[in-house]
């Protein structure tokens, strides 16, 4: 194989990529080729691992259902078994399935009572649904900002944001990460505050060994599509507590009991909703749930290399973990891009060269705290009613989040079926950055 670089260009690439590639010839020489945003060949031209995965199991699970006439919940068994197995899984004693992950975290403020004029403490960094149920109970967002190292709620500024108001607080395991659940825990234990533990990407992740989800009130989890275990929509519950267990499920089922069934119209609790899942989704779950494991582990080893391979670029920032989180989920692979590493290549021209190499990736949220929808939303009669004027006034700058705005600016992800490859598919990625890298002042220049 000839180089159709210049020698000296080469010589470059190999020597800055020796250390990273571990002189894996054909990878350092993919480094040293043309970027293909600028005409070059691809370092790869096959696709990712698809998502989702399915086969002949999933297929008679759902067929089962169909055939069986009995569709809906408590029809048939496959949401209750689905509710036995994931809290048996998980470790925790009650299970509650319900129709996505947003009304899992809706169930669970319901349950708790969280009420018009409240406060509820949230992360930004974080998918909109977390702020949406705060929204939905009439209740005040108060954001923490985020901890840029690790993509995290800080926990170091969460006790400085509680007030009298304050009836929960809703921290989110991001990207299948972990929270620092000890600070967080201590915190709102020590002023008696519930803790909705939002784990919608964080199947199997753990906190000093234990399953996170199951360590405040309730933790809710998410079947969405997307999700590392999925049937299209889908969401849960978990708790300890069997009294709110009860809360949560009388909330989901339009304030009816779990004894409560066909035309037994007897009412609990204050208000309610129809959240359930069906017996299709219930059964999907079950077949899914038997790979969740294997491509949990499969994750976690390719997200090992793969932090191996990128920590050693510079201006490449994989999220940290904190020393608590014992097993990361990886539902994303999340790192901070710094263009000043990369001859001042802005994030948007560093992520379409990464894709023209056949990297898919994306940069993720924009700051939650300055959405103009929540100023809005703020301005209507019910908020101007429930909350004192000059709360709502200083409202904005009481939740700036400047960490978060920075990381925002600054984050990259990988999706988690980008995870279920091989150790080559790693190198690929190393290989990609390390040619933009490479390459940064040209691609910077031809923007
Ligand atoms: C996906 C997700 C949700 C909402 O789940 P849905 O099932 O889509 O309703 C909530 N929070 C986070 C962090 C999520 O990623």
């Amino acid at each position: 194989m000839s180089p159709v670089l210049p020698r000296r260009a080469f010589v470059k690439t190999v020597v800055s990529s020796a250390t990273v590639l571990g002189g894996v010839p054909h990878l350092l020489l993919a480094a040293a080729d043309k970027p293909a945003l600028l005409g070059g060949r691809p370092v790869r031209t096959a696709p990712f691992p698809g998502w989702p995965v399915f086969d002949e199991h999933d297929e008679a699970a759902v067929a089962g259902v169909l055939r069986s006439g009995r569709w809906g919940r408590g029809g048939g068994p496959q949401v209750a078994r689905f509710e036995a197995e994931f809290g048996r899984l998980m470790g925790a004693q009650h299970c509650l399935a319900t129709a996505n992950g947003t009304s899992a975290l809706f169930a669970s403020l319901g349950g708790l009572g969280i009420s018009p004029g409240d406060e509820v403490i949230l992360p930004p960094y974080t998918f909109v649904a977390t702020l949406n149920v705060i929204l939905l109970q009439y209740a005040l967002p108060i954001f923490v900002d985020t901890d840029p190292e690790t993509f995290q709620m800080d926990a170091r500024r969460l006790k400085a944001a509680i007030t009298e108001r304050t009836t929960a607080i809703i921290p989110v395991h991001l990207g299948g990460g972990a929270c620092d659940l000890d600070t967080i825990l201590a915190v709102a234990g020590e002023r008696r505050i519930p803790v909705v533990e939002d784990a919608c990407q964080a199947h199997l992740a753990e906190w000093r060994g234990r399953r996170v989800g199951t360590l405040g009130a309730t933790g809710c989890f998410s079947f969405q599509a997307s999700k590392n275990l999925n049937c299209g929509e889908g969401g849960a519950v978990l708790t300890n507590d069997s009294e709110l267990a009860e809360k949560c499920y009388a909330f989901h089922n339009n304030c009816r009991g779990r004894g409560t069934a066909g035309y037994d119209f007897t009412y609990l609790g204050s208000r309610g909703a129809n959240l359930r899942l069906t017996e299709f989704q219930g059964a999907l779950l079950l077949a899914q749930m038997a790979r969740l494991e294997a491509q949990s582990r499969v994750r976690e080893q390719n997200a090992v290399r793969l932090t191996r391979l990128l920590r050693e670029i510079p201006g490449i920032l994989p999220a940290k973990s904190y020393e608590g989180c014992t097993r990361n989920a990886y539902h994303l692979f999340m790192f901070r891009y710094d263009a000043r590493a990369f001859a001042g290549l802005p994030r948007g021209r560093f992520l379409d060269a990464l894709r023209a190499e056949g990297i898919p990736c994306s940069p993720g949220y924009s700051p939650l705290n300055e959405e103009p929808f929540i100023r809005a939303t703020l301005r209507t009669r019910a908020y101007q009613r429930l909350f004192p004027a000059d709360l709502l006034e200083h409202w904005a700058e009481r939740t700036a989040c400047p960490a978060n705005r920075r990381l925002c600016a600054e984050a990259v992800w990988f999706t988690q079926n980008m995870l279920l490859g091989t150790a080559e598919d790693m190198e690929h990625i190393a290989a990609a950055i390390l040619k933009i890298r490479e390459h940064a002042a040209e691609l910077a220049k031809s923007a």
